[in-house]
């Protein structure tokens, strides 16, 4: 069974390595997400989480500051 990535649209070998140049999709094929993708969402993922703490924060701190005046 082929594989391809459903976000740079390159075939994948079993590994989940891509192996060519991003295709047309094509709907025979099992959509997946290769490693490099995966890598690259997981590091997406875990930099908004970052993002989301620190405005959390800035938000907990600014009603602190609303208090204390
Ligand atoms: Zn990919």
């Amino acid at each position: 069974m082929q594989r391809q990535c459903a976000w740079c649209l390159r075939f994948m070998d079993h590994f989940g390595e891509p192996i060519s140049a991003p295709q047309p999709k094509r709907y025979e094929v099992s959509h997946g997400m290769c490693c490099v993708c995966g890598s690259l969402w997981l590091e997406q993922a875990i930099r908004n989480t970052d993002e989301q703490k620190a405005q959390q924060k800035q938000t907990l701190l600014s009603k602190i500051d609303d208090q204390g005046a």
